[in-house]
């Protein structure tokens, strides 16, 4: 069954975005079209015969709880394993630490891939990546020589342990304590919820990345420190033994079933040892980076969940015979996908997946071109993945759940059983807008940091982007009215934008930020838009004496957005440009 599109991926990567460029840099210059293939094709072998025949299995045999631990799928074991020694949790690294100096354009494909095949299971060897890294980046040598091989061989799983009962959006609120001790370590005591991969039976150890804070540190974000907990710590003698990490019990989730997310329970008998990263209070920069690498990765797994129900439903219209074409006579039905609405509903999931990959592969190129380049050029790279990243995690997120929702509407009544796959992936789909940040908290962090930061200098950059695109589109014939519109949206973008920072300077906070996810929803659209036009220039520039459907295709795609989903900017700029400040001024008690 078909769960991507192998065409596109090759399309964007090569046509658009030309990964080949990234050979000229010594750091990838072992790399050519050849090796990409080689490496996207072994993944999508371990996807399509490994990771995708336990899809359904797996969710409906969800994680248990049993005698203190979680237990998971069997098959995680030797997934894990399988992972490890493949090196798809340590590609990108140099060759010295034992990886393949992968681009993340590659690697961040291959998570794509895995995770269209089966999120639960992609979800598990990503984490470690993102652990590992964050040791990489911030750990001593000693602790980096003792956890790191474990991590990216698959025998030890990482996670990241920041949320608490009382403190999820709002981190600086976390209570779990640290005091320190003269021998070397802290003691760790508090909560931790929702700890994806927090314990299960698959491996040997797990290794928290822990927020919490060292004892007399300042309150709020300021006081935070960042540890190393591992679920079992080295005895002295070479061998392991329990660091008081107890398991409370294992959520029971709607969707992406066969990764548990685990309660724990620190310190209960005072003898959690914690070890620093990085410096005191400076944690939650550190944990930046890793809550960086797993916003594009949410980006991407909402993309891919996505892209398995859009294939679904797509392969469902072609089969499905119902009612009469409108406007054609005809004695027998006709398949679906000949209604207008329904191709109306493909075009829509099709144009979410493939714009929102096309973002997502343009932030992976941003991130390979941070590790090549350097000076003014490294800032440009580095600050126009922050400044995307909000909408590379959210747009995908939010997106994918109505695009999920539509597949399942292809099916009309067989949509809604588990005799078919969309019902499930409608579940799986809905995390994306939570974990990693809310829509919310993006879009604050998008108007209120990100824009606010620099007075607006890399938001100018990409203007700058954007209208060298804009320009480009302009001089083929067939796209160069969908260009304009482009522009003048971009324009009441930028005005919109001033007129809320404004506010913001004026120190009226909560008018500036209270519809900041509306003002990401728009920026979104924009964004997908500009990359709908980079794929529609090539697009057209092939299509110009070529049969090919695939161009035409994309071509309709590009159409359909520009049609049906960039005028959606318009209610929401209007919105955002209204004085009314309703949901301000309601107040708990005008709620019935
Ligand atoms: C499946 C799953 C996996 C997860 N994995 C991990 C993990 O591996 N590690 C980890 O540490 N955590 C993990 N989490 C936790 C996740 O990151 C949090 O659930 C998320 O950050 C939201 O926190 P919360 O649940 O406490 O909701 P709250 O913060 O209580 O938010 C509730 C609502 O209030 C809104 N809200 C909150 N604050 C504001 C504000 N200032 N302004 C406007 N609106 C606001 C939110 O947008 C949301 O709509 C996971 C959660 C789930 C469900």
């Amino acid at each position: 069954m078909q769960f991507y599109s192998k065409r596109n991926l090759n399309f964007l990567l090569n046509e658009v975005f030309n990964i080949e460029h990234l050979s000229k840099y010594p750091l990838f210059s072992d790399h050519n079209k050849e090796t990409y293939d080689m490496v996207l094709s072994a993944c999508e072998d371990i996807a399509t015969n490994k990771l995708q025949p336990l899809l359904v299995e797996m969710d409906r045999n969800a994680p248990e709880f049993v005698d203190g631990r979680i237990k998971v799928h069997p098959a995680m074991k030797d997934l894990m394993k399988e992972f490890g020694e493949g090196g798809w949790i340590s590609a990108p690294l140099s060759y010295e630490e034992g990886g393949q100096q992968m681009p993340y354009m590659i690697f961040n494909a291959t998570m794509f891939i895995m995770g269209a095949a089966n999120y639960s299971v992609a979800a598990y060897p990503f984490l470690s990546a993102g652990a590992a890294n964050l040791i990489r980046s911030f750990a001593t040598d000693t602790q980096k020589k003792y956890y790191l091989s474990k991590i990216y061989s698959g025998e030890w799983q990482g996670t990241m342990a920041l949320s608490e009962p009382e403190a999820g959006s709002s981190l600086g609120d976390i209570t779990t304590s640290a005091t320190p001790t003269n021998e070397g370590h802290y003691l760790i005591k508090g909560q931790k919820v929702f700890i994806s991969c927090g314990d299960y039976d698959g491996v040997e150890n797990i290794v928290h990345m822990m927020l919490a804070r060292i004892k007399g540190a300042p309150k709020g974000t300021k006081g935070i420190s960042l540890f190393i907990v591992p679920r079992l710590r080295e005895d002295g003698n070479g061998g392991l033994e329990f660091n008081d990490v107890i398991t409370g019990g294992v959520f029971h989730k709607m969707g992406y079933k066969g990764a548990p997310i685990a309660h724990l329970i620190t310190g209960e008998n005072d003898d959690c040892r914690g070890y620093l990263v990085g410096d005191a209070n400076k944690g939650l920069n550190c944990m930046f980076q890793l809550m960086n690498e797993a916003r594009i990765a949410v980006g991407f797994n909402a993309t891919s969940i996505a892209s398995a129900a859009y294939y679904a439903s797509l392969q469902y219209c072609r089969e499905r015979t119902q009612g009469r074409r409108t406007g054609h006579y005809s004695d027998e039905p006709v398949l679906i996908i000949e209604h207008a609405d329904v191709k109306r509903m493909l075009l829509f999931q099709r144009s979410i997946i493939e714009g929102s990959l096309g973002l997502l592969i343009e932030c992976s190129r941003y991130a390979d071109l941070t590790r090549v380049t350097s000076g003014a050029e490294q800032k440009k790279y580095h600050d126009l993945l922050g400044l995307l990243t909000p909408i590379a995690k959210s747009y995908p997120a939010e997106m994918g759940c109505l695009s999920t929702s539509a597949a399942i509407q292809c099916l009309g009544g067989y949509g809604f059983t588990e005799d078919f796959l969309p019902e499930q992936f409608y579940r799986e789909a809905r995390i994306h807008p939570i974990h990693e940040g809310t829509t919310a908290i993006h879009g604050m962090d998008l108007l209120g940091r990100k824009i606010a930061k620099d007075q607006g200098a890399t938001l100018r950059i990409l203007i700058a982007e954007i209208t060298t695109t804009i320009q480009q589109a302009s001089t083929h014939e067939k796209l160069e009215k969908i260009a304009k519109e482009l522009g003048i949206t971009l324009e009441k973008l930028v005005d919109v934008t001033m007129n809320l920072t404004m506010m913001g300077m004026q120190g009226e906070y909560e008018p500036f930020l209270a519809d900041a996810t509306l003002y990401l929803e728009a920026f979104g659209i924009v964004i997908i838009a500009w990359q709908w036009l980079k794929q529609g220039i090539v697009a057209v520039e092939k299509t110009d004496g070529s049969e090919d459907s695939f161009y035409q295709g994309k071509i309709y795609t590009m159409e359909y957005f520009y049609k049906y989903e960039l005028p959606k900017t318009r209610a929401l700029l209007t919105s955002l440009k209204s004085n009314s400040k309703v949901t301000i001024e309601m107040q708990d008690a005008h709620f019935e």
